[in-house]
């Protein structure tokens, strides 16, 4: 059977969109992006990011699965583009298969750890990446009819069921598993990252980064996010009598091949170790970088007494982290 691609294109009806009308768009995007505002600092700092090693490191993870190694969707850094309106640090957009960075709030996140901002960029850049390398497909974007008000994007285990004439209609599904997932696989990258280039910040930098990743009383984005990850891998693995590290494999290997978990065979075998309510959750559950507690509801519901003591401490403070600064101060007074 012929290997699936990194990323793909269908029309309404299933079928592989014509490549011409997907060059087309491709390039009518690198065009955009060409003529589009350079920040400095971003060009400075994508300059010294060593993309091939990163590309390598994302393609040694598709050797497992059913997708092509060499169909890797690594984006190139001249595919990154600047968003100054966006209200997070950047994102992966599925439609245009581009990065967006805003460099503002990079700059802000460097100033608030007092790391350098290529680490910043750095940890940024990695985790876009996963994004672009997980299974992306669109369905029904573009084809010969034009463009559809009706199409779905697929990021990995997310998929976004757009409608451009309601947008009530909207919804994104596994997006907080997602996010966990790629959050976690990002860290590590970070790390063997720095490791393999020593020169890149010094080592004081990144033993602080380091520091900064294990410690569960500084909130950063998608510390939750994680939290969940981690607490399914302990309670899978305690139910199957399979190791932590291979049910980690298990997961990551479904976002690279885009797994449709709302798929009926996998409900079916899912009912068995979580309940109704959590996989519901689980499937409509939105992140937002800016509301750290969007995962709460989740972790409530998985029931944290069951799991590891050591991890369950980890995680309450994470939990008492990511809480606004407001309720902090109504603790302490
Ligand atoms: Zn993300």
């Amino acid at each position: 059977m012929a290997m699936r691609r990194s990323r793909e294109y269908y029309n309404l009806q299933g079928l592989p969109d014509d490549p011409g009308i997907i060059a087309a768009r491709e390039s009518k995007v690198r065009k955009e992006i060409h003529e589009s505002e350079r920040d400095p600092e971003m060009e400075q700092v994508l300059a010294k990011i060593d993309f091939e090693w990163l590309k390598h490191r994302f393609g040694r993870d598709l050797i497992h699965t059913d997708i092509d190694p060499n169909s890797l969707n690594f984006i190139p850094a001249e595919m990154f583009t600047v968003d100054r309106t966006l209200d997070h640090q950047g994102l992966y957009s599925v439609t245009d298969n581009h990065i967006l960075a805003n460099p503002d709030v990079l700059r802000n996140h460097a100033k608030r750890w007092q790391l350098p901002a290529e680490l910043l960029w750095l940890w940024f850049v990695v985790h876009e990446e996963g994004h672009a390398v997980s299974k992306s497909d669109c369905t029904g974007m573009f084809g010969e009819e034009g463009d559809s008000p009706n199409y779905l994007l697929r990021r990995g285990y997310s998929l976004y069921h757009a409608n451009d004439e309601d947008v009530s209609e909207e919804y994104d599904t596994y997006d907080i598993l997602e996010e966990g997932l790629n959050e976690k696989r990002s860290r590590v990258i970070v790390l063997e990252y720095l490791q393999a280039h020593p020169d890149f910040v010094d080592r004081a930098n990144t033993e602080k980064l380091k520091a900064l990743f294990a410690d569960d009383h500084r909130h950063k984005v998608y510390d939750l996010e994680i939290s969940l990850v981690e607490i399914m891998i302990d309670h899978l693995s305690r139910e199957t009598g399979v190791s932590p590290q291979t049910v980690w494999q298990a997961m990551l290997r479904g976002k690279l091949e885009g797994e449709d978990l709302a798929r009926s065979d996998f409900q079916e075998l899912a009912r068995q170790f979580f309940s109704e309510k959590f996989l519901e959750q689980l499937r409509t559950e939105v992140s937002d970088p800016n509301k750290p507690l969007q995962a709460l509801p989740l972790l409530k519901e998985l029931n944290l007494t069951s799991v590891d003591p050591m991890l369950r401490r980890r995680i309450e403070a994470r939990i008492q982290a990511a809480q606004p600064p407001e309720e902090e101060l109504g603790l302490a007074a």
